[in-house]
């Protein structure tokens, strides 16, 4: 074990256990700590964005790179009283026999107890199978238009299909707002008619031969070439639609309950009393700033039901 946590710590429990520490859970410790609440912020440190050295949209921030901020946001959580525990979390139960509800399991087999648990753990994209693609993924190779479809604008930009077939067409036909000169790779995935006609009315080229690699532009800043049958195509810009797979095994676990495979949830409730969630977990289209909010809005429902619980003793 690297961190401090002090066994004595371990078996008083805290008010509030966080698991996961990117935007949403960093969020939600720093607002609980503030409100006075003793937190445990247990995290692997794998954010999801890790991969870019610059992230876009959040409100002054704009270009800053996301490993930077979220380094801020766990010294401030620490600077207001809050523990971070470096591991990874690997279940969660009741706590039977001890006053707080909850018990965290964590990799080296020690234990947390809480009052109450936020899961804040993120989503796990799974990109294409096209050699390359991996290694160029958040710094040439994007999925999200608001993210990064500003710096694509006015340039020739490819998008490759794979893994997510609603996700992937609509970007595609997204993009077209930023550059008219789109390419849509299908790589397998099944065009109707109907989405076909769409594309082409929007000016969007439809490329049928499959992607067999891409790898770095070398003229293009940013830009990618792809292997192409025996042809070489080069383009300033790259998307593609990944498969979102929340990272929700310990809540599915814990018996929390579950609609078309994701957890159910009502304002980051879920079905299990004092077990909540908040960012990409529950929500895979939640952006930097919507990860944010979603994490300071649960802890203050946290908050209030903890205060609500005590005066009601
Ligand atoms: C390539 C790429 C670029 C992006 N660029 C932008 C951008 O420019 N602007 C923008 O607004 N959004 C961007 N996003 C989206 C952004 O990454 C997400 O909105 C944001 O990370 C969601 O926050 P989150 O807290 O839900 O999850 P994450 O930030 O992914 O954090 C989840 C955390 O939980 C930890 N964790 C998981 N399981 C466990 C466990 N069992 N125990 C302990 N810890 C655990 C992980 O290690 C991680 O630290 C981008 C996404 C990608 C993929």
């Amino acid at each position: 074990m690297t961190h401090q946590w002090g066994r004595e710590k371990i078996s008083m429990g805290v008010d509030v256990v966080i698991i996961g520490g990117g935007f949403a859970g960093t969020s939600a410790a720093i607002t609980l700590a503030r409100a006075n609440r003793s937190v445990a912020l247990v995290d692997s440190h794998q954010p999801r964005n890790r991969f870019s050295e610059h992230s876009h949209g959040v409100l002054g921030f704009d270009s800053a790179s996301p490993i930077q901020m979220l380094e801020s946001g766990r010294q401030e959580f620490q600077s207001f009283g809050g523990e971070v525990i470096p591991e990874t979390a690997k279940s969660l139960m009741p706590a039977e026999g001890h006053s707080h509800r909850w018990t965290t399991e964590l990799e080296s087999d020690e234990v947390v107890y809480s009052r109450h648990v936020i899961v804040a753990t993120g989503i796990t994209d799974k990109l294409p199978d096209i050699p390359g693609l991996e290694q160029l993924w958040g710094n040439r190779v994007f999925h999200c238009p608001y993210c990064h479809g500003y710096e694509a604008k006015n340039k020739n930009l490819a998008v490759i299909g794979g893994k997510n077939p609603p996700f992937t067409f609509r970007i595609a036909k997204l993009l077209t707002k930023w550059t008219d000169r789109v390419t849509f790779y299908p790589h397998g995935l099944e065009l109707s008619q109907e989405e076909k006609r769409l594309m082409e009315s929007l000016g969007i080229t439809i490329e049928p031969n499959l992607v067999q690699g891409v790898r770095e532009s070398e003229r293009f800043d940013g830009g990618v070439v792809l292997d192409v049958g025996h042809e070489k195509k080069e383009y300033e810009a790259c998307f593609t639609g990944p498969e979102f797979v929340p990272n929700d095994s310990i809540l599915k676990q814990a018996g929390c309950a579950v609609e078309h495979g994701w957890v159910k949830e009502d304002s980051g409730m879920t079905s299990l009393e004092g077990i909540w969630a908040a960012g990409n977990v529950i929500s895979s289209p939640d952006q930097m700033p919507q990860a944010m909010g979603a994490g300071a809005a649960v802890a203050i429902k946290v908050d209030q039901k903890m205060f609500d619980e005590d005066i009601s003793c």
